[in-house]
């Protein structure tokens, strides 16, 4: 990358404000950057020495969310996990889409499992990603979080009574330094660990996987999480032959709020069937809804190859335009890319 790139993406970051660079020029986090973009070899091509990339895969354990966001976005990948650019989140006066769902699964947690109850947990919760708005905006959040809650826990009650099932573990880690349970290790070279929502025991004694989505549709669910962490519980489980029968998403205040998933067997191999609105992230299915463990493997192994290769196009993994850029925390970065891609010499 060239001097003057280095400069522009400094300005992009900074939103082309001269006081903000005034004020930011000298600061660890412009070093950092800087340190960063030096590592870029090839003339602004956006292709990096696939090293640096497949050691962030390799040499550690991951969580699914780093295939899916390159997967969903290979750009974002090489901005968030090869350059390790962390943008600041504007300061808005709605809780943020991220810290709304952090609460909703705290509370869930300690609701029920540990008995807290609702709406002392809710406080605690909120009061810790509410920073300093006034009282009248903090008991709005409140009165609305605490009713999304009442109407999702009476839709939990009557699900698991269906399916005869009760809650054994929430926020299960696996992977982790601090965690008791060990990483998942679905190849020689992929490792994941992970954080689970919650782990139900059925009426067989098998077990059902939980992951809860705080928003209304499933557009963030993505069946391969649920099928590393189903991998990852049976592992744990193991000594007590248990184990994993199916498993759902469940949204907090989606109108249809469960998205299940059964595991079968066909030929002794074993095969997950998903919902068919359910999009595999990482593959295509020849039958939508249905991967086996043989087929979940290679298409991850294609992802990491893909970002050994260094392909870090701004482009989803099927070549297509990427389709959350509005929420993007480096949208302001990929207008440089758009002003690049029209042609702007780089030499100013
Ligand atoms: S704004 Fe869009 S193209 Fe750019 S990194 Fe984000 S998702 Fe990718």
């Amino acid at each position: 990358m060239s001097q003057a790139d280095y400069r522009l993406s400094i300005a992009s970051i900074f939103k082309e404000t001269p006081d903000e660079w005034e004020r930011h020029k000298d600061s660890e986090t412009v070093a950092t950057l800087e340190k960063n973009l030096s590592s870029i070899t090839d003339n602004f091509s956006f292709k990096v020495p696939g090293v640096k990339a497949v050691e962030e895969l390799t040499k550690k354990c991951i969580s699914f969310s780093t295939i899916g966001t390159y997967c969903k976005c290979k750009f974002k990948y090489f901005l968030n996990y090869v350059l390790g650019l962390q943008p600041v989140p504007e300061e808005i006066l709605e809780l943020s889409y991220m810290d709304a769902g952090s609460v909703f699964h705290a509370v869930l947690s300690d609701h029920l499992g540990r008995g807290v109850p609702l709406d002392q947990s809710l406080e605690n919760h909120l009061k810790r990603y509410s920073g300093s708005v006034n009282k009248s905006l903090f008991k709005r959040r409140f009165d609305q979080m605490l009713r999304d809650l009442e109407d999702y826990l009476e839709f939990d009650r009557i699900r698991s009574s269906e399916l005869g099932e009760r809650v054994l573990h929430t926020e299960f880690a696996f992977g982790f330094d601090d965690s008791e349970d060990s990483s998942l290790h679905l190849t020689n070279k992929i490792c994941f660990r992970g954080f689970i929502d919650r782990i139900d025991m059925l009426e067989n004694e098998n077990l059902f996987i939980i992951d809860y989505k705080s928003g209304t549709s499933s557009s963030s669910a993505v069946p391969e999480q649920l099928i590393i962490y189903s991998m990852a519980v049976e592992q744990a489980f193991s000594n007590e032959g248990r184990y994993v029968n199916g498993g759902e998403f469940r949204l907090i205040k989606g109108k249809t709020k469960s998205k299940p998933f059964g595991v079968e067997y066909e030929d002794g191999e074993r095969v997950w069937r998903f919902r068919k609105n359910l999009n595999f992230l990482t593959y295509d299915p020849a039958e939508s809804g249905r991967i086996t463990d043989a087929e979940l493997v290679e298409a991850i192994e294609g992802v990491v190859d893909s970002i050994a290769s260094g392909e870090f196009s701004a482009e989803t993994r099927k070549n297509e335009e990427p389709k959350g850029c509005f929420l993007c925390d480096f949208r302001e970065i990929c207008d440089l890319l758009k002003w690049r891609q029209k042609g702007v010499p780089t030499d100013g």
